[in-house]
């Protein structure tokens, strides 16, 4: 009984997570932040809050710990993403439901997930004193560059942890990892001057066209992962000039790698940079490692073997397409093994009526459940 109330419960807060607008830009994650702060401290948590900007909350939550073993780390990310221009047929923000399917802007990605992690942190959290314990960890502003989380990283503020799970969705099913991303910027500069006297000046498009040609066939000398396949590389953006009667003076071209495990992010760089030429310069705005275990790590046997109970079968090693806050995390919680795992539809993320299955929500809680019972011992 107590089993089918907590059930029912999952949907429920969903649905009242789903009804802090949090949609990034702009975040403004505070309100919901708080809400699931004060309730984590209503179970027992310890509670912080961290800021990397005005308003955009991230909190960290631990409950139990020992010096035997370090805690499992649980995270998930609260802001979602816009409603996109297509027009929605149900309502974003109210937690709309037909048949098994519960809509709403991260219905799936990943408002589900916290739902989840909560629930299974609040049901457990009497039995966790004196045990491994769990942290979770909790962020704003995931979308469009896991900035909540690098702070959180470079706070030294996380403390330990044995192991990651991930709350991201992929129908229940554990991933063993996802690609890395390293996103930048090259800069070209240039001199202005009148465009009929284009002698006088020094046209900065030019210089990015002829550089930005160069990383069309790029050869990656890395081997293909056979989980993740292999690296890619995307010139997404071209920016330059101000008026066709203007010599430009700059340009710039946005790159985006997606790497896979093994890779080195500081050597690819420097091959990058020996492409382009010296006259550019590179902006990182984003670098996060590839995220892997191998799947026959001793803990995530487990988690295959308790997610297999659940799914009905035993899984096999998959990675997830997208990025995840893991990749910052694993710079303190280095190389804890990680999985993620959550209950939405990898494919609902970011669409239009997005929705998630209200039976995967309920089965993650019994699945976090079962994982945090088995990481602690009770
Ligand atoms: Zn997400």
């Amino acid at each position: 009984m107590i089993g089918r109330m907590s059930n029912q419960d999952a949907v429920a807060l969903t649905r009242s997570l789903l009804r802090f607008e949090t949609v990034n830009p702009p975040g403004r994650e505070r309100d919901c932040a708080r809400h699931v702060g004060a309730m984590l401290e209503e179970s027992g948590f310890s509670i912080q809050y961290f800021e990397h900007a005005e308003s955009r909350t991230s909190v960290v939550a631990r409950a139990g710990g020992n010096d035997a073993k370090p805690p499992l780390c649980l995270t998930g990310h609260i802001d979602v993403v816009a409603l996109g221009s297509r027009k929605w047929t149900k309502d974003p923000f109210s937690g709309e439901t037909e048949g098994d399917r519960l809509y709403g802007r991260g219905t799936s990605d990943m408002k589900s997930g916290i739902a989840a992690i909560l629930l299974a942190a609040k049901n457990l959290s009497k039995k966790l004193s004196g045990t491994p314990g769990i942290v979770l960890v909790l962020t704003a502003a995931e979308e469009g560059g896991c900035l909540g989380s690098q702070h959180l990283a470079q706070t030294q503020l996380l403390g330990r942890a044995g192991a990651l799970i991930v709350g991201e969705p992929t129908s229940n099913y554990p991933n063993v990892g996802h690609k890395g991303s390293l996103k930048l910027y090259a800069r070209f500069r240039g001199v202005s001057a009148h465009g009929s006297m284009p002698e006088l000046g020094e046209n900065a498009i030019y210089k990015a066209a002829k550089a930005v040609a160069k990383l069309e066939n790029f050869d990656f000398q890395a081997k293909r992962h056979p989980i993740m396949g292999a690296p890619t590389m995307n010139v997404g953006t071209f920016e330059g000039g101000q008026g066709v009667n203007m010599v430009p003076d700059s340009a710039s071209v946005g790159v985006d790698i997606r790497t896979v495990t093994g890779m080195d992010h500081a050597a690819l760089l420097s091959r990058l940079k020996d492409i382009l030429g010296k006259e550019a310069e590179l902006d990182v705005f984003s670098d996060m490692n590839a995220v892997w275990t191998e799947p026959q790590q001793e803990w995530v046997q487990r988690v295959f073997e308790i997610a297999g109970r659940h799914l009905g079968a035993r899984p096999t090693p998959k990675t997830a397409a997208y990025n995840t806050d893991a990749g910052n995390l694993l710079k303190v919680y280095k190389g804890v093994p990680t999985v993620v795992l959550g209950p939405g539809e990898p494919q609902q993320a970011h669409q239009t009526d997005e929705y998630c299955s209200m039976e995967r929500i309920r089965q993650s809680v019994a699945i976090y459940e079962d994982l945090i019972r088995d990481w602690c011992r009770v």
